[in-house]
């Protein structure tokens, strides 16, 4: 590394992590090291680059970390990547970017340059759009490899979904990412290679050739216990070795979880939680307090067999509007292909559009693993989520429903006033899309900087203001390609 290179540390190389590395050593005046704590991507096996295999990871692989979040029935299993590629390498790979109106609510609450004018070129500069290419909401030469899942990939528990909400009148959309298509039955975009295998951003950005790159080192099995910070300006990282890295910028891509953990044990967050730890404070700031997701209940169903049909990994979606227009729920089986095997499965429901917040704090000691509370559905959650059952109960009296022989696992009248709250009790679900635990406007600026401190910034899930209507990896993404610009445009 040359002397007189600016050398950013980049704290996690998952889903954002590994499109920052690849970005910002593509600038020869920087020095680049990415840490990450799991093995390389060199290590993904069939169950993960096999689409149709990742809810095999979900109840828990080898290259993941498990938080649960608790929930006021109950614990929700959670599973993060600790891999190279993070969990784009570990979860569902649905490629969707959320609305317009989701990142201008961002810019509203004064977040220069995160409007939706702002950020789509930066979605459509990222992907390689197989089905779309010279559409000009689409891109045609991004890392990342984005299709459809087609009709011949769907399951009979897919089809028959797709099918049946189709008889019951859902529209279809060819484009979930199309605004103007939606509401109504679509298939999610995945980012997959030719011979359908998953492509993470580890994979898509941090290619060999990037690789070879002289100001760029890849440490992984590397894992940062504390970051290092002297008279208000961060300037390295400790490790669980205990070595010591010196650096000229940190950036924590550690995600929505494990970013605010590491904060917090550096004395980042906020005094009336971390004094319960004898944690030197540097930085009072409500790390980990404003956590998002997108939850909702599922339902039990199974059907005559066999599973397969035609065995593919295909993820049909009901990108719902319980007003008729606005879109606020997703709505899909989770009834993967394959061959044989068991055809029960879950029609999960989640809420879009939510503002209620859970949190990260710090566990039994510093040491432990953070306590993961989920946020509470607001309180018209179960009336809008009405809508989506009430198009599940249609579904099931519909012909393709029929003739999969579907039928709950327990006998259920979705139409009863109770049933989405008795549902939620019963079966609560996480969409996963944790986001916002250390969010622009309050913990960071808008050009992620951590607030009170020099050297530091936050780019992976946790700095989401609020969140997207949409499933999250694709704006995670966006984060880390906006925040590559702006530390090279900063360091010339
Ligand atoms: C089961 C599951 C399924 C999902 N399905 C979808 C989907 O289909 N579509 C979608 O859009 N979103 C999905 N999501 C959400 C989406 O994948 C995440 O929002 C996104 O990938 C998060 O990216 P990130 O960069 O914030 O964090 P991550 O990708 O999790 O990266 C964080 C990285 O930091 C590393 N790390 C953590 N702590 C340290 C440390 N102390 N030192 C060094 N390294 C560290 C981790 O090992 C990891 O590699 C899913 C999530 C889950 C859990």
């Amino acid at each position: 590394m040359g002397q007189e290179s600016k050398h950013i540390v980049i704290v996690g190389g998952g889903t954002s992590g590994a499109v920052l590395a690849a970005r910002l050593s593509k600038d020869p005046a920087l020095a680049v090291t990415l840490l990450e704590a799991g093995p390389d991507h060199d290590t993904y096996d069939g169950l993960i680059l096999e689409p149709s295999r990742a809810p095999e990871f979900w109840m828990g692989g080898a290259q993941v970390a498990q938080t649960p979040m608790l929930t006021a029935t109950g614990a929700i299993p959670m599973f993060q990547g600790r891999v190279l590629g993070g969990t784009s390498a570990t979860n569902g790979l649905a490629t969707l970017r959320g609305l317009p109106e989701d990142y201008n609510q961002w810019a509203d609450a004064g977040l220069d340059g995160w409007g939706w004018d702002d950020v789509a070129d930066t979605f459509i500069a990222a992907e390689r759009d197989v089905d779309f290419p010279s559409s000009p909401i689409h891109g045609s030469d991004g890392p990342l490899p984005v299709r459809r899942w087609r009709r011949e990939e769907m399951s009979r528990a897919q089809l028959a979904y797709y099918d049946g909400m189709v008889e019951t009148g859902s529209s279809t959309v060819s484009d979930v990412n199309d605004p103007s298509q939606l509401p109504g039955i679509g298939v999610f975009p995945v980012t997959i290679d030719d011979t359908g295998k998953r492509v993470s951003t580890s994979l898509a950005y941090l290619t060999p050739e990037v690789r070879a790159r002289e100001n760029l080192h890849i440490r992984t099995a590397t894992e940062v216990s504390k970051l290092a910070i002297d008279g208000g300006r961060v300037v390295g990282v400790t490790l669980t070795t205990g070595e010591d890295i010196h650096a000229d910028e940190i950036v924590v891509s550690a995600g929505a979880i494990w970013t605010p953990w590491l904060l917090m044990r550096s004395g980042i967050g906020p005094a009336h939680h971390l004094t319960n730890y004898g944690i030197a404070m540097h930085a009072d700031l409500p790390v980990g307090e404003t956590m998002s997701d997108h939850l909702g209940p599922g339902i039990p169903y199974r059907h005559e067999g066999p599973r397969g049909g035609s065995a593919g990994p295909a993820q049909v979606v009901l990108v719902g509007a319980s007003n008729g227009t606005d879109v606020d729920y997703h709505a899909f089986p989770i009834a993967p292909g394959q061959t044989d095997g068991p055809t029960e499965f879950m029609m999960a429901v989640f809420l879009m559009r939510s503002s209620g917040r859970g949190r990260v704090q710090l566990g039994d000691s510093a040491d432990a693993d953070p306590v993961v509370t989920a946020p509470p559905l607001p309180d018209d959650g179960f009336d809008r989520l009405r809508h989506a059952f009430d198009r599940i109960a249609a579904w099931e009296q519909s012909a393709p429903a029929k003739a999969l022989g579907c039928e709950p696992i327990e006998p259920h009248d979705l139409t009863a006033p109770d049933a989405v709250a008795d549902a939620y009790e019963r079966f609560p679900f996480s969409y996963a899309h944790m986001v916002g635990t250390c969010p622009m406007g309050t913990v960071l600026d808008a050009d992620c900087r951590v607030l009170g401190l020099q050297g530091l910034r936050v780019a992976d899930a946790s700095v989401m203001p609020t969140i997207p209507s949409g499933n999250t990896y694709l704006g995670c993404v966006m984060v880390a390609e906006r925040m590559a610009r702006k530390i090279m445009a900063d360091a010339s």
